[in-house]
């Protein structure tokens, strides 16, 4: 399998840093409001590279963060926290308002049939290790203290730009008149923060304040997926400044490169040629759409059908195109089901053959997903021609599964229903755990509502159908 490393600007092959195994971080959600479309292009995108190593054979740990702290109204460390600014505009705390938009997330990555990962670290609950890895860096002199505010001295670690490709002389050359005193180099940027007004403080050893967004990326990373691994994805905008941060950060502090051996970077979702986004006011979330009864399948098929690396305009028209590609798919299903002959077609091995080599040599291709669903339709359009015996439709039927395994789009509702379940009980362990009782009681009446009935006993927890 290839695929295209942003940081070396080629495809490479794909080999993993332990054999069989891969470990992958994707930046997830900032939980102040609903993840947009355009967000859950990276998050789709994710999940289909994800499903694919898995389809090839590999064991796959995957890592989605929850950004519920730090991450400010502009990229730069400037502006306000978005968590605090959206907590005081909808006059709660901004716990609250992560707890809500959190559920929101898994719920919808539920209904996009996105496969749950091992870990959904929240930031929040990772500010020891933050300041331990800051602790780190500051040893070693790639960070210093002002005033209680900690930044990092990008002057210290040659590699940076070298995965956007900005140099220092150019972004310097670019940066606006120093707005911030306190930094050596206009490009250094925050790792801890003091402010007396932010409602979200914790202490340290420079004393209370909260963290930047780019260390918990690569506290939280390091954590559960150790100090070097295979894959960190995120979307474009992610790469200047919060990957590039990300990388100085986390080889500043531990000394080993490459820290991500292949980086992945999922071009934007444009509403008629602009980034859909939350700033512009220009976007869709997942609720819009199903409220209107759009179908989440078929928007997945339009987030999955794209190349990951293609621009992609998202229009209505779009979603109901990818809605007549799963009726034809089920359509295939189907008559597949009500084939009858007495004996077997000896035409059919060929045509599933090559279906199965166009397919899998789409995904080898740095996740080509349009040529792979594009050798299914030739095969769909094959096997059409041919008269089957049930035998021979079970085993067209066996690889249409095998091939939904990674597109997801027929098997949706029941999979992931099952898996949403199973993460609104951990969801509510969690707010018991910290005493949220609130929180525990409206999931547990949610799914009550829904008509699951949850009973706790020592063991844990256990669901049943009402
Ligand atoms: P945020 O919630 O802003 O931290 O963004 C979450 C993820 O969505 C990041 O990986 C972003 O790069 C990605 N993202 C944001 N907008 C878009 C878009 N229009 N198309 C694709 N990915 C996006
Ligand atoms: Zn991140």
């Amino acid at each position: 399998m290839k695929v295209f490393n942003t940081y070396t600007r080629r495809k490479e092959e794909f080999i993993p840093v332990a054999p069989g195994c891969v470990r992958m971080y994707n930046c997830g959600p900032t939980v102040y409001n609903y993840a947009t479309i355009g967000n859950f292009r990276a998050y789709v995108f994710a999940d289909v590279l994800r499903r694919t190593l898995e389809y090839f054979g590999y064991a796959v740990t995957q890592v989605v963060n929850i950004t519920d702290v730090g991450h400010m109204t502009s990229d730069a460390d400037e502006g306000e926290d978005k968590m605090a600014k959206a907590a005081r505009e909808q006059k709660k705390d901004p716990w609250q308002v992560a707890a809500f938009y959190t559920e929101a997330f898994f719920r919808d990555i539920a209904a996009l049939n996105i496969r749950p990962a091992q870990e959904y670290p929240r930031a929040t609950a990772h500010v020891p290790e933050m300041i331990a890895i800051i602790e780190r860096l500051i040893a070693q002199g790639h960070a210093y203290v002002v005033n209680g505010n900690v930044y990092y001295d990008v002057s210290t670690f040659p590699g940076y730009g070298a995965l956007s490709g900005n140099t220092l002389d150019q972004l310097n050359a670019g940066a606006r008149i120093e707005i911030n005193p306190e930094k050596r180099h206009p490009q250094d940027f925050a790792l801890w923060k003091q402010d007396a007004r932010h409602v979200m403080q914790w202490d340290s050893p420079w004393g209370r304040g909260f963290p930047g967004w780019h260390i918990e990326c690569s506290a939280m990373s390091v954590k559960y997926l150790g100090e070097q691994f295979d894959i960190h994805t995120g979307g474009e905008d992610n790469i200047f400044p919060h990957h590039e941060c990300e990388i100085a950060q986390t080889e500043g502090a531990t000394g080993k490169r490459p820290w991500v051996k292949y980086w992945m970077h999922t071009r934007f979702l444009l509403v008629n040629g602009q980034k859909m986004s939350k700033s512009l006011g220009n976007f869709f979330t997942l609720r819009d759409l199903t409220e209107k009864g759009l179908d989440p399948m078929a928007i997945r098929y339009v987030l999955m059908s794209t190349h990951y690396r293609q621009p992609l305009n998202f229009t209505l028209e779009s979603v109901e195109a990818g809605r007549e590609a799963i009726r034809r798919l089920k359509d295939f299903r189907t008559r597949l089901g009500e084939a009858s002959a007495a004996q077997d077609n000896p035409a059919l091995e060929e045509a599933l053959e090559a279906g199965r080599r166009g397919f899998e040599a789409g995904l080898s291709d740095d996740l080509n997903t349009s040529a792979a669903l594009a050798a299914l339709y030739d095969m769909v359009r094959e096997v059409n021609k041919l008269t089957l015996s049930r035998a021979d439709a079970q085993r067209a039927l066996a690889l249409l599964e095998r091939f939904d395994s990674v597109m997801g789009v027929l098997s949706g509702s029941e999979e992931s229903l099952d898996a949403e379940i199973e993460r609104l009980i951990q969801e509510r362990l969690d707010a018991r755990k910290r005493r949220d009782f609130k929180t525990s009681d409206r999931i547990r009446d949610d799914l009550k509502a829904r008509g699951i009935l949850l009973e706790d006993s020592a063991g844990g927890t256990r669901w049943k159908r009402a």
